[in-house]
C-alpha cells in the first residue's frame, strides 16, 4: 500500500480521506474500490444493493491488508435513512448508482428517470447542505446525437470535426422526440447535471461531473442465464461476449452502423483517481473520459471481438459470425441511437494531464481472456443441461 507521502499533481502531499461510494458494487465501482484498496491509503464506505463484484475485496474477513479500510453497507438509496449519515462521515461522495443499460431506457422509462434523477436528488442535497465534495457520474449520452447526423448524407461537412467532436463546454445536447423513450436516461442525466451545476453556482457545492464514453472491461454487466436473467439484455460488450461464448452469431442492431469509442476500464479509473486526489483541479469541471483513438462501428467491434475471441479461446470462428437485426426487434418500440461519440480531450488534458493508453485490440484481448476464463465452462454446462431437457 502506498504511504501518505504520495503527492498530487502540484507536488502537495495527499492526505488519506474517507469516500462514500454509492453504487460501489457495480462495474465501475468494483474497479475503483480495487484501485483505492491496493494503491492508496483512503477508506471506502461502499454502498450498494449488491456486492458480488466486490466480494473478493470484502472476504474473507481480515485476510487483506485493507480490510479495515473498506466497509460494505447494503442499502437502496431510494429509501434508506442511513444515507445522510454515511455522506456526513465521508470527505467525498462518489455517486455511481443508476439504471444504465439501454435495453431499460425505452422499456422501463419510469424506473430509468427515477433512478437517474429523483434518486440522485437527496445525494446532491446532502452533499450541498453538509459542505461535502461530490463526484457524480453522468454519461456521454447527454450529448445525444451529433450535429453532423442532421446534415444531408453526402454533405462534406460531415467530415468536419466541428460537426461531431463532443466538447463539454460547447456541444449542445440533442435528443430525439418524446416517443423515442431511449432518451429518458440522457434527459434525466442532463437534468441532474444542471442541478449539480446550479448547486455549485448558487450554494457553493464542490462538484465534479464525469461523462464516461463506453468504458469496458472485466466484470461489465452479466452473461444472460449465467450470472444474470436469461432474458436480460446487457450492454454491447456482454451481449457480444454471450454470443461468442454460446457460439451464436453476434446480433448487429440496424446493421451495426453506429460508431463508438471504447476505453479500457483500467485507463478510465486512472482518470477518476486524478479527480479524487486533485480536488483543486477537478472541482467545478465536467470531464469527458474516453479514448478518441479507439473509434469503430459496432459492426467493426463485432468483427474484432470475433477475431480476438478465436485467438484467446482457440476455438474456430463461426462461418456466419454476425447477423443483422432491427432495433425494434432487439430493443422494442421507442429505441433510438447515438450515431457517433468522439470525446474532446482538451479539458481533462489541461486540468489533469490524463490520456488513455490501451488500444482496442489490447483491451479486448484482456477482457475476452477474462470472459472465457470466467464463463466458458458455465455456459457449456448450461447449454448441455438445456439440450438434455
Ligand atoms: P453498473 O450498473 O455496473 O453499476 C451501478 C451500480 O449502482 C450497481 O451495482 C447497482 O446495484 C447500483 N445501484 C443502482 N441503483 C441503486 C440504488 N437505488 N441504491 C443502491 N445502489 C444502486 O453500471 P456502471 O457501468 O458501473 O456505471 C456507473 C455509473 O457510470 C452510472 O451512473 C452510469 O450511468 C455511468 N456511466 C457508465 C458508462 C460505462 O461505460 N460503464 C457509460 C456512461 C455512464
Ligand atoms: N448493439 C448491437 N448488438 C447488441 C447490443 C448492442 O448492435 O447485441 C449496439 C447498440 O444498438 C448500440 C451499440 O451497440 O448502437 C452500443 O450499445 P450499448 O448497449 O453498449 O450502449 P450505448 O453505447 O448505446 O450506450
Amino acid at each position: 500500500m502506498a504511504s501518505s507521502a504520495r503527492v498530487d499533481l502540484d507536488g502537495n502531499p495527499i492526505k488519506p480521506i474517507t469516500i462514500c461510494m454509492i453504487g460501489a458494487g457495480g462495474f465501475i465501482g468494483s474497479h475503483l474500490c480495487e484501485k483505492l484498496m491496493s494503491e492508496t491509503p483512503h477508506k471506502v464506505l461502499a454502498l450498494d444493493v449488491y456486492n458480488d463484484k466486490i466480494k473478493h475485496l470484502l472476504e474473507p474477513e481480515n485476510a487483506h491488508p485493507w480490510s479495515d479500510r473498506i466497509q460494505f453497507h447494503r442499502l437502496n438509496i431510494k429509501q434508506d435513512s442511513r444515507l445522510e449519515g454515511l455522506i456526513k462521515m465521508a470527505d467525498l461522495t462518489i455517486n455511481l448508482a443508476a439504471i444504465c443499460t439501454p435495453a431499460d431506457y425505452n422499456t422501463r422509462p419510469l424506473d430509468t428517470i427515477y433512478s437517474n434523477f429523483i434518486d440522485a436528488l437527496p445525494v446532491v442535497k446532502y452533499c450541498s447542505e453538509n459542505n461535502k465534495r461530490l463526484i457524480h457520474f453522468s454519461t456521454c449520452e447527454v450529448y445525444g446525437k451529433t450535429i453532423g447526423s442532421y446534415l444531408p448524407k453526402d454533405s462534406p461537412l460531415r467530415q468536419d470535426p466541428a460537426y461531431y467532436v463532443l466538447k463539454e463546454d460547447e456541444s449542445p445536447c440533442i435528443f430525439g422526440s418524446i416517443e423515442k423513450q431511449r432518451w429518458s436516461y440522457a434527459c434525466a442525466k442532463q437534468l441532474i447535471e444542471r442541478l449539480i451545476y446550479a448547486e455549485g453556482a448558487e450554494n457553493g457545492l464542490e462538484f465534479t461531473i464525469v461523462r464516461p464514453f463506453n468504458w469496458i472491461g472485466p466484470r461489465m454487466d452479466f452473461i444472460p442465464g449465467i450470472d444474470g436473467p436469461s432474458e436480460g439484455v446487457p450492454r454491447v460488450l456482454a451481449c457480444f461476449s454471450n454470443n461468442l461464448l454460446r457460439r451464436e452469431p453476434l446480433k448487429l442492431v440496424d446493421g451495426g452502423q453506429s460508431q463508438r469509442t471504447f476505453v479500457y476500464i483500467k485507463d478510465a479509473i486512472e482518470a477518476v483517481m486524478l479527480m479524487i486526489e486533485n480536488p483543486a483541479r477537478a472541482n467545478g469541471h465536467i470531464f469527458n473520459v474516453g479514448n478518441p483513438n479507439n473509434e469503430v462501428t459496432v459492426r467493426q467491434l463485432g468483427e474484432m471481438m470475433t477475431e480476438v475471441y478465436a485467438k484467446v479461446s482457440s476455438e474456430p470462428k463461426l462461418e456466419t459470425p454476425t447477423i443483422d437485426v432491427s432495433s425494434q426487434e432487439f430493443y422494442g418500440v421507442g429505441y433510438d441511437d447515438s450515431d457517433k461519440r468522439i470525446p474532446d480531450m482538451t479539458i481533462i488534458n489541461k486540468q489533469l494531464g490524463w490520456n488513455p493508453k490501451t488500444s482496442l485490440w489490447d483491451l479486448l484481448e484482456s477482457t475476452l481472456t477474462y470472459q472465457h476464463r470466467t464463463y466458458a465452462e458455465a455456459v457449456k454446462k448450461a447449454i448441455s443441461q438445456s439440450s438434455a431437457i
